[in-house]
C-alpha cells in the first residue's frame, strides 16, 4: 500500500514541477527574484558581486608553513594527545614547541607522532630536539621513526634526545636509546651507500630524574627545566620551559606532585594530563573497576584532579590530554574538570595549535596536507658514501634479473633532464 501511494504523491509531485517550470518559462522569473539584495541597496558601487574572484576572510585555522611567529611569539602544536593505545584519530603524547627566535623543540614522541610532525611542513633539520618525559611507548614509540625518517627525509644534523635516568641504569633513556640503535641495526648498514647517513648521529643526554628544576638544557635564551614525576615506577619527569617571559610547563605523565604545584605556578601554558575517567575505561574497554581505579587516579591523573592542580597554579591556560577525546567523553571530562577548576581550560585533540604572547593566547585547529612530502633539508643534500656500501652476497647477487636495456635507459633520461652524469652499475 505504502509503495503504491508513494507513486502516486511522486507522479504528483512531477506534474506539479511541470507546470511550474512551464509557467517560469513562459513568464519570466518572478520580479521578486531578480530584485537587487537588500544590502546592496543604496550602496551600488561597493555591491558584494555574485561571482566573487577576491579570498574570503581568514578562516581562523593554521595553515603549517605559512605563517612567520613575531619574535617574541610561542607556538605550541598538539602533535598527539591520545592514549596508550594507538588510533587513528588521535597519536600519543607529543607535543611541538616552536619559538619566535627560530628554535623548535618536541616535547615526548609517542606512537603515531611522527606523522603528525611531518604533517607541520617542518625540514628535518630543525626537528633536531627531543626531551622525553618518560619512557613509556606513548611517549617515545616514535623516536625510531623520527630518527631513521630523518636521515631518509633529508635531515643533515644529529637528533639531539634528552630524557631522564632511572632507579637502574637498563631503566634510563641512555639505555633505551643504545639499545633502540641495537634494534636498528640491520635499517642502519642497509642504508650506508645508499643515502647519505650523516643523519644517523644520535646524541642522548641523560639527566638524574630526581633533579628539583633542574636546568638541563640552556641556549639562546631558552631554558628547559624538570622536576620530578610520580608515574608507575621512578623516573618519569615533568618539563618547564622558559623564554622571553613566557613560561610553558608539560606534565608528560603525573600524579598530582608538591614539585608540579611549586614550580608551575602562575604559567603562561600548562599541559597536564587529564586521563580517561575510571567510569570511562570501564565502558569503553571493559576493565574491571579495580584497574580502572588504580590506573585513573594513582598511576594517571583523573579529570577531577587535574582540575585541582589547575585550580592551585592558576595558568593562564590549562590544557589537559591524555584521552581520547570523543563526543561522548569530553562533556564526561569537562563535567569533571568544572568540578574543582573554574578557570580557562582546553581539552586537546590533535593538530590544535596555541599562538601565546604576552598579551594573547589564540587555540586554532591546523589543517593539515596528506600527502605530504619531506621537506627539502635546509643544508646541502649530500650524496651517499659507495665506500660504505655493504653490498650482497653472492648468493643474493647471484638472483639478480637486471633488466639493464631498461635500466640504463632511465640512467640516461635522468642524465639528460638534470645534467648529471651517473654511470649504471654493471
Ligand atoms: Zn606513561
Ligand atoms: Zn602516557
Amino acid at each position: 500500500m505504502k509503495t503504491r501511494w508513494a507513486r502516486a504523491w511522486a507522479v504528483v509531485g512531477i506534474a506539479v514541477g511541470l507546470c511550474v517550470g512551464a509557467y517560469i518559462a513562459s513568464q519570466g522569473l518572478p520580479e521578486s527574484l531578480l530584485a537587487e539584495p537588500a544590502y546592496a541597496q543604496g550602496a551600488k558601487d561597493a555591491a558584494p558581486s555574485f561571482s566573487p574572484v577576491k579570498a574570503l576572510a581568514d578562516r581562523d585555522v593554521y595553515y603549517p608553513g605559512s605563517e612567520d611567529l613575531a619574535p617574541d611569539e610561542m607556538r605550541i602544536v598538539a602533535c598527539g594527545t591520545g592514549m596508550p593505545n594507538a588510533r587513528p584519530k588521535q597519536a600519543a603524547a607529543c607535543w611541538l614547541v616552536e619559538l619566535g627566535n627560530g628554535d623548535k623543540f618536541i616535547f615526548d614522541i609517542g606512537s603515531g607522532s611522527a606523522e603528525r610532525l611531518s604533517a607541520m611542513k617542518i625540514p628535518y633539520d630543525y626537528l633536531d630536539k627531543v626531551f622525553i618525559g618518560h619512557l613509556h611507548s606513548d611517549h617515545f614509540g616514535d623516536l625510531g621513526d623520527l630518527w631513521i625518517g630523518g636521515v631518509i627525509g633529508n635531515r643533515q644534523r644529529p637528533l639531539q634526545v634528552w630524557g631522564p635516568s632511572g632507579a637502574k641504569p637498563e631503566y634510563g633513556t641512555k639505555y633505551a636509546c643504545e639499545h633502540m640503535q641495537k634494534m636498528f641495526a640491520w635499517d642502519d648498514a642497509s642504508r650506508k651507500g645508499n643515502v647519505n647517513t650523516k643523519g644517523t648521529r644520535l646524541v642522548v643526554t641523560e639527566f638524574d630524574y630526581k633533579g628539583v628544576n633542574q636546568v638541563v638544557y640552556e641556549k639562546n635564551g631558552v631554558t628547559i627545566r624538570t622536576i620530578p614525576a610520580i608515574h608507575a615506577i621512578d623516573g618519569p619527569v615533568s618539563f618547564i620551559l622558559e623564554w622571553d617571559g613566557l613560561k610553558f610547563a608539560f606534565s608528560s605523565d603525573t600524579f598530582p606532585n608538591k614539585w608540579w604545584l611549586e614550580h608551575t605556578k602562575g604559567c603562561d601554558i600548562v599541559i597536564h594530563e587529564c586521563f580517561a575517567p575510571p567510569s570511562v575505561l570501564i565502558d569503553k574497554q571493559g576493565w574491571p573497576a579495580s584497574d580502572a581505579l588504580n590506573v585513573g587516579t594513582q598511576v594517571h591523573t583523573s579529570p577531577a584532579q587535574f582540575g585541582k592542580v589547575m585550580s592551585e597554579i592558576t595558568p593562564r591556560l590549562a590544557i589537559g590530554y591524555h584521552f581520547f577525546n570523543d563526543f561522548d567523553v569530553a562533556p564526561a571530562v569537562t563535567e569533571m574538570v568544572r568540578k574543582t577548576y573554574d578557570g580557562p581550560f582546553a581539552l586537546a585533540v590533535d593538530y590544535m595549535v596555541f599562538n601565546v604572547t604576552k598579551d594573547d593566547i589564540r587555540i586554532r585547529m591546523a589543517v593539515i596536507d596528506e600527502d605530504i612530502w619531506p621537506q627539502p633539508s635546509v643544508t646541502e643534500k649530500l650524496p651517499a658514501d659507495p665506500s660504505q656500501k655493504i653490498g650482497f652476497s653472492e648468493f643474493i647477487t647471484g638472483g639478480r634479473v637486471p633488466y639493464s636495456d631498461i635500466v640504463d635507459k632511465i640512467y640516461d633520461d635522468i642524465n639528460k633532464r638534470y645534467g648529471s652524469d651517473v654511470k649504471a652499475p654493471d
